[in-house]
């Protein structure tokens, strides 16, 4: 269990149970609950909610509420902060309608808002019961009808503030307001200089596509000074970029931003808002440094510095503190979900016999044998390498047509028995080198998995995004295998072949010999913030199966909501075909071979059972 450094990124949510299986740690006031997440999941199964779930844990969207929303109280009260914090969520984040109703219920005691990118996310906004105080923010492009929307749900009692992203935005939004009468609140996004690091890092600095340079931001001053709307303006916003890695880069850009906020005041806009936008990051290595999928800070720290760095500059400029507001999309929703699939075949890159080579086979055979006698700790790379060369002289070989199929097998046997001897070399206590064991490592077993990467895992596909995976059963036995993961689509780049492990990134995961006909599944943590919208249908695998529960303080687990996943009828249709008419197409065929004796009446009703039942069935394998 250990290999795989649970603790460390697990952050006291998940713990290793007595019979081997992964414990859900919940919180509950005093009390701390763990509950059995194979019995989860076999629950779910009885109840026939297939593999591969999303499955969201309702407990941690809370709890992540809670801590973002209090980590900001408590740096507000210990800094001594003249004013308040009041947080949004991205809606772009999560979109999901269950996802959204959970965040309001669960953030009204906060008054936690919702910043919304475009009109449909607007509409979501609009549908929900938002807490009195809490904000509704309008970033993005905007179209009249967006700008009218926003301006009329004022009236209904929304707080909802107009972010200006363009100079020309503006001229639509005071000719709105004119046309229906109603002053606008109005927030100004400023394109700070400071850049960061990691992914997002083209979302900050000067060349950044969002936000207004300094001229722009001071013209827009001065049109609102002429159109007598400078009282409008209340709230300043920036984004740094999701996932930022460092905290300094939060501390140094929030000083900028104060900067902007403390001159905007003098030229007297009545600004009541600064608004630092998403980036709070997660750390999905637990390594707790400044990389692409770690963060070198807490929750604690982040508002920390935050409250200190607004304060500081406030003080200095004699400007009394504003309401602290933020958009932190991933930080809130991404403990939340995991993903849970099961294991369908395993592809082994080892030959377990050992292959007799006599002195009448080929040279190459007879070297490749010979390099066993060498093979130490200290040898490994000259043995790999040798290895390699024999097994490739050999494939040359074969390919000139100098030998038979039965040498090229004991060739390919011989190297993958060396190989998996040199494996275990490399694992004992002696140093070898991080080359060398990548080297072995990328010869590891194909464990073919119940998923599509595309659908449920985009970023990592696209950008490479790490997020734990590991079995969730017999941990406490040790993995006696390597393995890469290939998902069910029939694309190369359908694979993850990077791992977050104790001791650092593997590209291959430590799994278990799997038994005949064993149910082995594995998790994906961390999976909630971004991947469902952005997850596409290659190859039609659609959404999967999706399940939230609420884990009660005695351990009961309640299923509080359930979506099923996409039929094979459903993802037809998004490609724009009628189910009806391909079952109608294909009787037409059917009946044709039934009068051409080709097929019995009781074939064509098998044949069209099948193909009703595939068509309102799910899109992954079905056991
Ligand atoms: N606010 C804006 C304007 C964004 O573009 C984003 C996403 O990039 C966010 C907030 C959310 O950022 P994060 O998920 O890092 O909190």
């Amino acid at each position: 269990e250990a290999i795989y450094g649970i603790e460390r990124w697990g952050k006291g949510l998940f713990e290793v149970l007595e019979n081997g299986n992964i414990g859900l740690i919940t919180q509950h006031g005093e009390t701390t609950t763990t509950t059995d997440l194979t019995s989860i999941l076999h629950s779910l199964e009885e109840r026939g909610i297939a593999s591969p779930i999303l499955l969201r844990i309702a407990n941690n969207l809370q709890s992540q509420i809670d801590k973002i929303n209090n980590g900001f109280q408590t740096a507000i009260k210990e800094l001594n902060y003249k004013n308040s914090y009041r947080g949004v969520f991205p809606v772009k984040v999560n979109q999901q309608a269950h996802v959204i109703e959970k965040i309001v219920e669960y953030g009204a005691p906060h008054n936690f808002g919702l910043e919304v990118g475009s009109k449909p996310e607007l509409i979501i906004a609009l549908g929900q019961r938002l807490a009195t105080e809490s904000l509704l923010i309008c970033n993005g492009i905007k179209d009249s009808e967006f700008i009218s929307l926003a301006l009329l749900s004022r009236k209904l009692g929304f707080n909802t503030v107009l972010v200006l992203e363009s100079v020309s935005e503006l001229e639509l939004v005071l000719k709105e307001s004119k046309r229906i009468g109603i002053r606008p609140a109005l927030g100004i996004r400023i394109k700070l200089n400071n850049r960061i690091t990691g992914n997002w890092a083209l979302s900050s600095g000067d060349r950044s596509a969002f936000g207004l340079s300094a001229p722009d931001v001071l013209h827009v001053i001065e049109r609102l000074k002429e159109e007598e709307f400078l009282d409008c303006l209340l709230l300043q916003h920036f984004h740094l970029g999701s996932q930022v890695p460092d905290i300094l880069d939060v501390r140094r850009s929030t000083a900028e931003a104060c900067r902007f906020f403390v001159e905007l005041r003098k030229e007297g806009a009545p600004l009541k808002y600064i608004d630092l936008g998403g980036g709070l990051g997660i750390d999905y290595t637990g390594e707790h440094k400044s990389t692409e999928n770690s963060i070198n800070y807490t929750t604690t720290e982040y508002c920390n510095n935050i409250v200190e760095a607004v304060k500081n500059t406030m003080d200095d400029a004699g400007e009394d503190h504003p309401i602290i507001v933020t958009e932190s999309g991933r930080a809130t929703v991404a403990y939340s979900s995991m993903l849970l699939f099961n294991i369908l075949d395993v592809t082994h890159y080892e030959d377990r016999e050992t292959i007799e080579i006599g002195n009448d086979d080929l040279r190459s055979l007879r070297d490749m044998r010979d390099v066993e006698s060498y093979l130490t700790p200290t040898r490994l790379q000259e043995c790999l390498n040798d290895v390699t060369f024999y097994r490739d002289e050999v494939r040359r070989n074969f390919g000139r047509g100098e030998i038979g199929l039965r040498d090229l097998v004991k060739a390919e046997k011989l190297y993958l028995h060396l190989v998996s001897r040199m494996r275990k070399v490399a694992q004992g206590d002696e140093w070898v080198s991080d080359d060398v064991k990548s080297a072995l490592e990328s010869s590891a077993d194909i464990y073919h998995a119940n998923f599509s990467l595309f659908q449920s895992l985009p970023d990592v596909w696209a950008i490479d995004q790490l997020h734990p995976i590991i079995p969730i059963q017999r941990l406490n036995e040790e993995p006696t295998r390597r393995a890469i993961l290939s998902d069910i689509t029939c694309d190369s780049d359908g694979k993850v072949d990077q791992f977050v492990l104790a001791d650092g990134i593997s590209n291959s995961l430590p799994v278990h010999e799997l038994s005949e006909g064993e149910h082995y599944h594995l998790a994906v943590f961390f999976v909630g913030a971004y991947q469902e919208t952005l997850g596409d249908l290659h190859n039609l695998f659609g959404d999967t199966n999706v399940a939230t529960i609420e884990i009660q303080p005695d351990g009961d687990v309640n299923l509080i909501h359930e979506v099923e996943g996409d039929t094979i009828a459903e993802v037809l249709r998004y490609v724009e075909y009628d189910p009806l008419a391909l079952s109608n197409s294909f009787k037409k065929m059917v009946e044709e071979a039934v009068s051409k004796k080709r097929l019995t009446a009781g074939e064509r009703k098998t044949i069209m059972t099948a193909f009703k039942e595939s068509l309102n069935g799910y899109t992954y394998f079905e056991h």
